[in-house]
């Protein structure tokens, strides 16, 4: 029905030329047959999100910028299969609240999340006792915290198992898209940050545990791929055949290891689990501070040690706001944007 893209014009248009969309976007720039979307810039992502031929909206955009989007579509009653983890992390409660109020639903496209939301589908929320979420631990995870500091740029982004986006690939480096992954957790499922654990899991085979009150532990297993999270949230809570899927075969899968996370050899994770336990707009602030300091260092502007550090001094300098509404959960983003430009000079 509706197809947008940030500003990758040529693909855009290769994708509208086999898909014949009704409707097309792009956020930079006008659209090759003069644009169809009435509205430039972002205004065309909340036009697409709330399209009234639209069922399903599959939000994939990296960061902040996603957030308009996803609540204009909860509060018009979509389904949104969410990819965009940061809007949940910087905006759990409005985001929840325009899910409850607008008839919405998030489903999530996140691997681990989806291997939650397939080991607690049928089960009453009060049954759930605990969440652990895998990490691959990322391509440094049995390097010194030395060497860490000081990983190039083409280091952080050799992930050993998961081929993705530049930004999410130097998350899963620091761990700090486990402890994104954590708040999300919290905001989906609906328990408290502290029921969410992390065990490194460097096959990637176990996507998550789900713990129940009896005891009881199930596991979602499956080789790496997205094919499945993203077939999963078009189709839940159905499931159809994937004649394309490659089939399980524990043999080949081999050997399964889990590791305690090293907090000191992933500050930032501990920075994210902190910004969790503090709540309000502390995981908004430090979404947005881990969002610049992440492209700094794409662009060789910081070094990868100092990631962690920009983090620690963004949220030593958190002031209270409010995260319950847009204007202060936007401020707080902002904020934590400016104390990370200041810090990463100083
Ligand atoms: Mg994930």
């Amino acid at each position: 029905v509706a197809l947008t893209a940030h500003s990758n014009r040529d693909l855009l248009a290769e994708q509208e030329r086999e898909w014949h969309p009704a409707f097309v976007g792009l956020v930079n720039g006008s659209t090759e047959h003069g644009a169809r979307s009435k509205n430039g810039g972002t205004a065309c992502l909340v036009e697409a999100a709330t399209h009234p031929d639209v069922k399903i909206v599959v939000n994939g955009i990296v960061g902040a910028a996603g957030l308009e989007a996803t609540l204009a579509a909860l509060k018009a009653g979509k389904r949104v299969a969410l990819a965009n983890k940061e809007t949940l992390v910087m905006a759990g409660e409005l985001v929840t609240r325009a899910a409850r109020e607008g008839g919405g639903e998030i489903v999530p496209v996140d691997s681990e999340h989806s291997a939650v939301l397939q080991c607690v589908t049928g089960r009453r929320p009060t049954e759930l006792a605990r969440l652990i979420l895998t990490a691959s631990g990322g391509p440094f995870r049995t390097w010194g915290p030395e060497r860490v500091s000081q990983a190039t740029v083409a280091e952080a982004l050799k992930h050993p198992t998961w081929t993705m986006g530049k930004k999410i690939t130097v998350d899963s480096a620091t761990l700090v898209n486990k402890a994104l992954e954590v708040i999300e957790a919290s905001f989906l499922f609906a328990v408290e940050y502290e029921q969410v654990d992390v065990v490194i899991h460097p096959q990637s085979v176990i996507h998550a545990f789900a713990e129940f009150v009896d005891g009881s532990v199930l596991a979602q297993v499956g080789f790496p791929t997205m094919e499945l999270p993203i077939l999963y949230a078009l189709t839940y809570p159905d499931r159809v055949p994937d004649s394309g899927v490659r089939r399980f075969d524990p043999v080949a899968a081999g050997t399964l290891t889990f590791e305690a996370v090293q907090l000191d050899r992933f500050p930032a994770y501990a920075m994210g689990r902190e910004a969790a336990r503090r709540g309000g707009i502390a995981p908004a602030m430090f979404n947005a501070a881990n969002e610049v300091a992440v492209q700094l260092f794409l662009d060789e502007k910081i070094s990868f040690g100092r990631i962690a550090d920009i983090l620690e001094r963004v949220l030593g300098r958190a002031s209270a706001g409010d995260a319950t509404t847009l204007t202060g959960v936007l401020a707080a983003d902002a904020e934590a944007r400016r104390l990370a430009q200041e810090a990463a000079c100083s």
